[in-house]
């Protein structure tokens, strides 16, 4: 049996600017966004035949609406080999969280077995076919800071971006990533955002300067816990904070590695018990 182990990163919008939806109903955005070091833990195994994928989550599907299952079916239409693929996902990424869990899995799941049965399809190639899966899953595929257009799947690099600190706060409420889009638009959404976002950034102040993202306005107004945890980042001496994606999780960026490590400590005495809080890194500090 062929198999492998890959880590299956999250993500964090830095900024998220919704510029125009276009007829077909998708928005189209503006979006800076990086990879963090939360991941979660996929094992790959070709089988003789079928798929399976599990995962350890219990609000994550095992069937055919996970994700995942999807990714494998469209890699595999480009193996001329008759085999099957068993997929489990030990989730640590917060789930529908605003972190991307789901695409990155997708992705992952691509990746990987374009490597086991030794397919060589280019990377291009395999962001094409994740585009196919979901609008963020290229992004996981390109590795890298990227700047996001269209549905988010226009992906162009980011020069430099330093290496940043972050502490999230996923306060446990379920937040639909269609909800927050269908409300942003009732609520008399305002298209257009900033024309030009930076592609290159020298410090993690130049970093915190471009923060925003258009979609809090929806989640504070409905969860004011969202704008609570960006209150208490400020006290605790993060250096900006923002929601990431459709929310709920809160990042902020912190100066040093001894700030960080004071205010997760705070944090932890501060949130309440279905808070789950992390420290993280960016992975492409370039
Ligand atoms: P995004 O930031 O792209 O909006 P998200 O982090 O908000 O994504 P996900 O964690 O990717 O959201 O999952 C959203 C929903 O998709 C969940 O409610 C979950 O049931 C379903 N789902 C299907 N497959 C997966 C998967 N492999 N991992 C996580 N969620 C999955």
């Amino acid at each position: 049996m062929q198999s492998l182990s890959l880590p299956s990163p999250g993500k964090v919008n830095l900024r998220l600017d919704v510029v125009g939806k276009r007829a077909d109903g998708y928005h189209e955005l503006r979006s800076l966004m990086e990879r963090v070091s939360i991941a979660d833990e996929i094992d790959i195994n070709i089988i003789e035949k079928g798929i399976t994928v599990t995962c350890d989550h219990e609000g994550v599907p095992n069937d055919e609406s996970n994700i995942a299952f999807k990714a494998i079916k469209e890699i595999l239409a480009y193996s001329s080999r008759n085999v099957g693929v068993e997929v489990h996902i030990k989730k640590n990424i917060p789930v529908a969280a605003g972190m991307g869990g789901g695409s990155s899995n997708a992705a992952t799941v691509i990746k990987g077995i374009n490597h086991l049965l030794k397919l060589k399809l280019t990377k291009d190639k395999l962001m094409k076919i994740g585009l196919k899966v979901g609008a963020d899953v290229p992004f996981f595929l390109f590795e890298g800071p990227a700047l996001a257009e269209g549905i988010g799947e226009q992906l162009k690099k980011v020069k430099s971006m330093p290496k940043l600190l972050f502490l999230l706060v996923n306060p446990g409420i379920p937040v639909r990533t269609d909800w927050v889009y269908g409300r942003y638009q009732l609520e008399g959404a305002k298209y257009g955002g900033q024309s030009e976002v930076p592609n290159l950034y020298r410090t993690k102040k130049d970093v915190a300067k471009i923060l925003h993202n258009d979609l809090e306005k929806v989640t504070i107004k409905e969860f004011p816990v969202i704008g609570e945890i960006k209150e208490e980042m400020l006290r605790l001496g993060a250096l900006a904070s923002m929601m990431t994606g459709s929310g709920p999780t809160v990042f902020g960026i912190f100066a040093d590695k001894v700030k960080l490590g004071k205010a997760f400590e705070r944090m932890e005495k501060k949130a309440s018990r279905d808070w789950k809080i992390f420290m993280a890194e960016n992975l492409d500090a370039a």
